[in-house]
């Protein structure tokens, strides 16, 4: 029988076991190894803003696990990989063997190397644990103060968290501007205009050269001479991508573990997915991270097929990013950023609204949307525009008439197609199934019936 061995057991590990299993109904031995329990890190603001409880936000429990005939070792670090030897070291000196291994370790905050980073009070937030920290620290302040060093898509998730609860929030960002991966400047000022009105202190361009206690609190001292106090520091600075267990193993890493498009890295019955791992991009040559969800269940979903036997090809990830920033929408996706793309912009700052359409030649191959949930007119094809990009629509005549209506990507949508690709598209030849594990095995709601307009978006009336 085939041992196959995951370690992690986030988002990308999860959808390769249940992958695994869909193709062969239980036939293969499955061996589990994670330092923490089977979790989803996305959920962890909706914990932290007190709208779902702490159970909710596991993905899968015991029986899930012995319903899947997966073996675990839960709590546990693998501390070294040896391909050779086909086998694993973990932390405690236990030595495994595998037929084929998948590596789903994620990534990790990145250090931050400043005085009184490791003070009591400065957390990132990438894990339950740092969760449960920060909501001890805050216990019992009704409006606590908190800073975050950096202003990039995680911090604001967790800022966005922390202004539902009513919290006294500052951000402290290197780059000139908020969002500097995800928004260009002019979208980020809308941004800015909006935080600073919702009460958020900006500090931009500058940087916290050392957290020291203060009167029971902490005190940030800033590159421009200023300074923050504040009772909670969050460090999000970016992620680093956990791939220490390969070191020296002969697989390959760039900035993440190298794979091609069945999820394989150099070594072939070796498999890396989700944050871990540097895979193909849907809009270009290069491999890349992308440290998102969505990225991390469609490598999973390929790492799983292939371990499971099939040949199954991954087409890229798309780097998305969807925000809310205290009310106001933002998003970006594909090569948002691309200095050689002609680009279509409308902005409204009194509204505030911003949107920008990057070309090339009449694919669009990147996008910008900054607005109020309110303005649905000019937000709603938000949705129409990744499902353009991400089926690389080529626009022929029809980019004429974006240019000239700018807001009318509704009529293009349908004339060339795009949802029919976009249904038609699968990632494993067949379309995906519900997962089987349920908080408390509560079932989505009432199947909804699709009206018959739905149709017209979906079939081809020609
Ligand atoms: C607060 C927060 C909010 C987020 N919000 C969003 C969002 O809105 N949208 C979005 O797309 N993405 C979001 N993300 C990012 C998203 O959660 C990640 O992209 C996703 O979790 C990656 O999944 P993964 O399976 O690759 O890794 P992870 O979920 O990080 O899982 C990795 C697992 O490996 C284990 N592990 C690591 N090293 C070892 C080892 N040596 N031995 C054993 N086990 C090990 C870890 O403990 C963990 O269980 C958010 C992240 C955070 C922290």
């Amino acid at each position: 029988m085939v041992h196959h061995m995951i370690i992690g057991s986030g988002p990308a590990a999860m959808n390769a076991i249940e992958t695994i299993r869909e193709i062969d109904g239980g036939n293969s031995k499955i061996t589990l190894i994670s330092d923490e329990p089977a979790y989803s890190r996305m959920v962890l603001p909706y914990y932290l803003a007190q709208q779902i409880p702490e159970k909710q936000i596991y993905t899968a429990d015991d029986a899930y696990f012995d319903q899947l005939k997966v073996d675990r070792y839960i709590g546990q670090k693998v501390a070294k990989v040896d391909p050779t030897q086909k086998s694993v070291t973990l932390a405690d000196g236990q030595k495994l063997t595998f037929d084929n291994l998948l590596i789903a370790t994620g990534a990790s905050p990145a250090p931050l190397a400043i005085p009184g980073a490791d003070l009591p009070g400065v957390f990132p937030l990438w894990t339950i644990a740092h969760t449960e920290a920060v909501l001890q620290a805050t216990a019992g302040k009704s409006a606590p103060e908190v800073a975050f060093i950096g202003a990039g898509f995680i911090g604001f998730i967790v800022l966005n968290a922390m202004y539902k609860r009513g919290w006294k929030l500052h951000v402290v960002e290197i780059a000139d501007h908020v969002l500097p991966r995800m928004l260009d400047k002019e979208s980020a000022s809308l941004v800015e205009t909006w935080l600073k009105n919702k009460g958020v202190g900006l500090h931009l361009g500058t940087s916290v050269q050392s957290i020291a206690d203060h009167h029971g609190r902490k005190r940030l001292q800033l590159a421009n001479g200023q300074t923050v106090d504040a009772d909670v520091v969050i460090v999000a600075t970016g992620i680093k991508p956990n791939t220490d267990l390969v070191q020296g193993s002969g697989i390959v890493v760039d900035q993440g573990i190298i794979v091609n498009d069945r999820m394989q890295t150099n070594v072939a019955n070796v498999y890396a997915a989700g944050d871990v791992a540097q895979g193909p991009n849907l809009l270009g040559d290069r491999t890349e991270i992308h440290a998102i969800q969505p990225t991390a269940v469609d490598h999973g979903r390929i790492a799983g097929a292939n371990m499971a036997g099939q040949t199954v090809r991954y087409p890229g990830s798309l780097s998305m990013n969807i925000l809310d920033v205290c009310g106001l929408q933002c998003a970006s996706f594909g090569r948002w950023n691309d200095p050689s793309a002609q680009a279509m912009t409308i902005t409204n700052p009194d509204r505030p609204l911003y949107r920008k359409l990057l070309w090339t030649q009449d694919q669009i191959t990147g996008a910008i949307f900054v607005g109020q949930s309110s303005d649905v007119g000019m937000l709603n094809d938000l949705g129409m525009v990744k499902g353009i990009i991400q089926t690389k629509t080529s626009f022929g005549p029809w980019k004429e008439f974006v240019r000239d209506n700018p807001f009318d990507i509704r009529r293009p949508y349908i004339a060339l197609q795009v949802a029919k690709k976009l249904v038609e598209a699968t990632l494993l030849g067949r379309p995906a199934k519900p997962r089987q594990y349920r908080f408390q095995n509560k079932q989505p709601g009432p199947q909804i019936t699709q009206p018959q307009a739905h149709q017209h978006f979906v079939t081809n009336k020609q």
